[in-house]
């Protein structure tokens, strides 16, 4: 296929995704489980005054647009969630297959015509399903500040994926680094094995969160943030997760203090911190190379 029509494919595919990512979100409460099959039935309405969407209310993006972000009834102002899921579920299908060929030197020619291996293939999907999972999260800590279990396991599977199909075949893709902090990983690995970096990645998340959980007895972050790390400590291997972990705490550090400083909150006010995370991994994913060669550089290294 030709790329540019695949890109537009799978553009307005993410957009109905991230629409369907939107009714997940909305409907989720932490008593139920996350994809509830009674909670996710029925018609979609209006949250404020019940109207029923029709179908001209329905389409991604447009229909926000075309009503001024309000309810076509009651004039509501709605979520700005619904536009921004809908375009990160769309950014990540157009554009992070495009970025991974690039990380990963597969032309794109090669990936647009389906002849890459399949493998490549399943490794794509897996980030793909890793990034729109990492959305998830953000919009449901920032509701809720509950990540649901049922999403930790799914990026402890998707990591588990990763990490197999790079460890089997990263030698016909590149040598040994699948980090995205690329020649910099040689002043941060202890190996070059690929299994043992994501297991290492996985222990780090996992191990450095339960002991900041232990020794803060639960406030600030709890127990679904240990398992958001330990799991995407395994998508993302070492020392990736080592970077992710300090761009979050640098963003979360300033965040808390500029709302502190506006007095908008004060430091025993609980502020979801399963946002700074995500931002972090996506921060290493798409920027790692230049941040690290970046804070270097202020040392002229
Ligand atoms: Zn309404």
């Amino acid at each position: 296929m030709n790329a540019m029509l695949a890109i537009t494919f799978l553009f307005a595919f993410g957009l109905a995704i991230g629409s369907f990512l939107n009714v997940v979100i909305f409907r989720y409460t932490p008593e139920k489980r996350l994809l509830d099959k009674k909670a996710l039935g029925g018609r979609s309405r209006c949250p404020y005054c019940g109207h029923v969407l029709g179908v001209g209310e329905l389409v991604p993006i447009v229909s926000f647009l075309i009503q001024k972000g309000r309810c076509r009834i009651c004039g509501h102002r709605l979520s700005l969630q619904y536009p921004l899921v809908e375009l990160a579920g769309a950014a990540i299908f157009a554009f992070l297959p495009l970025f991974l060929n690039s990380a990963y030197g597969m032309s794109n020619a090669v990936f647009f015509t389906a002849s890459a291996p399949l493998w490549y293939y399943g490794l794509v999907a897996a980030w793909v399903l890793a990034f729109l999972a990492w959305v998830t999260v953000i919009a449901i800590d920032l509701r809720h500040y509950v990540i649901p279990n049922e999403l930790n396991a799914f990026l402890l599977f998707l990591g588990t994926v990763i990490t197999a199909l790079l460890a089997i075949h990263v030698q016909s893709i590149f040598p040994f680094r699948t980090s995205f902090i690329r020649n910099y990983v040689l002043l941060f690995s202890f190996s070059n094995g690929v299994l043992l970096n994501h297991i290492l990645g996985m222990l780090f998340g996992g191990v450095f969160f339960a002991l900041l959980v232990a020794l803060s007895r639960g406030r600030g972050m709890g127990v679904g943030d240990v398992k958001l790390m330990l799991a995407s400590g395994l998508i993302l291997g070492w020392p990736d997760i080592a970077l992710s972990t300090a761009i979050s705490f640098v963003l979360g550090g300033l965040f808390g203090g500029l709302l502190i400083l506006i007095k908008q909150k004060t430091m025993k006010d609980m502020i979801p911190f399963a946002p700074f995370l995500v931002l972090g991994f996506f921060l290493t994913v798409f920027f790692g190379f230049a941040i690290v060669k970046g804070y270097f550089g202020l040392f002229g290294l």
